[in-house]
């Protein structure tokens, strides 16, 4: 938890901070009442009826909050909708009901079985959609009930409180009364977590006991994840004091946006992670500078079949055509903890050690075409560069970069416009760091990707939360490693940039601005953040950084000597 609520620590019920900010304020607890389900003849057409009122019901809410510029919240009840429209709702109620129990109950049956269901597939975004399918089927209960499911009404600015917040009840709040929410469920990356940020509403989640608690005024600071029942004075006072260094801050990030960063005299580009169309408008925004990781198997994850081509042009050239800087492409990274179905690759012991990333461009070779194609082509609207994840050896780059040639030539051929690409590799392997004086002599960029990098170079698995403290890319040897990267890039001219989560962390960019890197791609939230920090820095942390970096033998060490003398915007 963050240190401004360290001496209050006994007054606190602990959450996890879900959208940030803080608030202040009367509560207001939001009790679901049950549903009383008695006769449910004709189940499967009834319960169609319902589905279709819902899922209607789902899907103008979407629009509506498309239209207020919240895609995020859009797109979770977009497909929530869809889910709504699913028969396999009514089939498993009306197995239940046939197996002997109650309306009510074999509702909730049916549920729990299909989010069991849904839980155990092996599919990262399946699995997370099980929560969605209990919302849905407790609005087409509650429909089927009678029972209006729109009932969030409050009068004056409060706090709400509630055991959970489905998608559509959170996407319904209106953000000018709503000063912040409490959960006792959810996670920070559950539904409610995700359009609460889109709302701008400061949230905290997974609050144990919040309703029996039963607070009449509380804070809570969203950031933190900090929540405090019927606050004494001295309590507020923390709170309000964590408002007034979030104004202040928020002040400083406003003051650098659209302004260039640099460290020094050196310019420093923080360009912004996107993974879909969905993201571009925030990026543009918060005035990134350009696009310095396109994650673009999100657009193959989660479908039945691969993007056409077609469709990949349409989503580069949107991002070619929103920024004057680069985009930069990464061709897609399936495999690792990112599968695709429908390539019915065989099961692997080791997934992050097999064939993920370049690894699989031989196996498709005319899906990485395709996405060489539409890269190629959107290149037309604006400047695009690719670049290609998990490569360890040079051969492979030359392979993908044989691709590219081949396949420029092709739409010459066919009179296609293009603009010029460059080609860069991502650092994600030792291997390419340790060897970057050789890579240097091929490609366009180089673009380290710390989360693998820290993966690979600590033999730590980057998803498994008790490594956390081995997977620290503030270790020295990962450290040294991008200066290695850096160094080799210079001499030859080359830019390096990280991409990886390290990048937003202040701290971070300040040690890699220092050996040597001019580009951070951050999640666009943190674009102002990375600016603003970069520009509070007296020049004298270089030395600073030096030397703890040449005798540091650990990430924490690193941190703790470093920590200190980095200044907050
Ligand atoms: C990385 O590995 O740091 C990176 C940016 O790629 P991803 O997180 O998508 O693997
Ligand atoms: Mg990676």
């Amino acid at each position: 938890m963050h240190s401004a609520y360290d001496a209050i620590k006994g007054s606190l019920i602990d959450g996890v901070g879900a959208s940030p900010g803080v608030a202040i304020g009367p509560v207001v607890a939001v009790s679901v009442e049950e549903v009383e389900l008695t006769d449910l003849a004709n189940p499967i057409e009834s319960i169609g009826a319902s589905a279709a009122r819902v899922s209607a019901k789902l899907k103008e809410l979407s629009t509506q909050t498309r239209e207020a510029g919240r895609d995020d919240a859009a797109d979770v009840l977009n497909a929530q909708s869809l889910m709504a429209e699913d028969p396999m709702i009514a089939d498993a109620v009306s197995e239940q009901l046939d197996a002997g129990l109650a309306p009510a109950d074999a509702f909730d049956a049916a549920a729990e079985g299909l989010a069991a269901l849904l839980a155990s597939l092996p599919d990262p975004y399946l699995a997370a959609r099980a929560a969605d399918i209990g919302e849905v089927m407790q609005a087409i209960k509650r429909d089927l009930a009678g029972v209006d499911s729109e009932g969030l009404t409050i009068t004056e600015p409060s706090i709400l409180i509630a055991h959970e917040l489905t998608a559509a009840e959170t996407a319904g709040l209106d953000a000018n009364l709503v000063l912040g929410f409490a959960t006792e469920t959810g996670g920070a990356t559950s539904h409610v977590a995700i359009i609460a940020r889109s709302l701008g509403v400061p949230a905290v989640v997974g609050v144990a006991n919040l309703l029996e608690v039963a607070p009449t005024t509380a804070c809570l600071d969203g950031g933190a994840g900090a929540f405090a029942a019927d606050p004494t004075a001295d309590v507020k006072q923390v709170f309000e004091q964590a408002a007034a260094a979030r104004a202040s801050l928020q002040l400083r990030l406003d003051e650098v946006t659209g302004l260039k960063a640099s460290f020094g005299d050196t310019p420093i580009e923080v360009p912004a992670n996107i993974a879909g169309t969905s993201d571009i408008a925030k990026a543009v925004e918060e005035k990134s500078d350009g696009v310095g990781l396109y994650r673009t198997e999100f657009l193959f994850l989660d479908v039945p079949k691969p993007p056409t081509e077609e469709q990949q042009f349409e989503a580069y050239k949107a991002a070619a055509e929103a920024w004057e800087e680069t985009v930069v492409i990464r061709t897609f990274d399936i495999g690792g903890d990112k599968p695709a179905e429908y390539l019915n690759m065989d099961e692997e012991e080791n997934p992050f050690l097999g064939i993920r990333g370049v690894r699989i461009y031989d196996l498709f070779p005319d899906l990485i075409d395709g996405q060489i194609r539409a890269a190629l082509r959107a290149s037309a609207f604006g400047k695009v560069s690719l670049m290609i994840p998990m490569i360890a050896t040079v051969e492979e780059f030359l392979s993908v970069k044989s691709r590219v040639v081949a396949q420029r030539a092709k739409l010459d051929s066919e009179n296609v416009e293009m603009g010029d690409i460059e080609l860069g590799v991502m650092v994600e392997v030792p291997s390419v760091a340790l060897n970057a004086h050789r890579f240097a002599e091929h490609v366009d960029f180089f673009s380290i990707g710390t989360n693998d990098l820290t993966q690979y170079t600590m033999a730590a698995d980057r998803m498994l939360g008790s490594l956390a403290g081995l997977h620290d890319p503030l270790h020295p040897s990962v450290i040294r490693l991008c200066q290695m990267v850096a160094e080799a890039g210079n001499a030859k001219g080359i830019k390096t940039s990280v991409c990886g989560l390290a990048a937003e962390d202040p701290l971070a960019a300040v040690i890699f601005a220092t050996v040597g890197i001019t580009k951070l791609s951050v999640s666009a939230n943190s674009v102002n953040l990375i600016k603003a920090t970069l520009a509070a820095q007296d020049q004298s942390i270089r030395d600073e950084v030096q030397s703890v970096i040449a005798r540091a033998e650990s990430a924490q060490e690193v941190r703790e000597q470093l920590g200190p003398h980095v200044v907050k915007p």
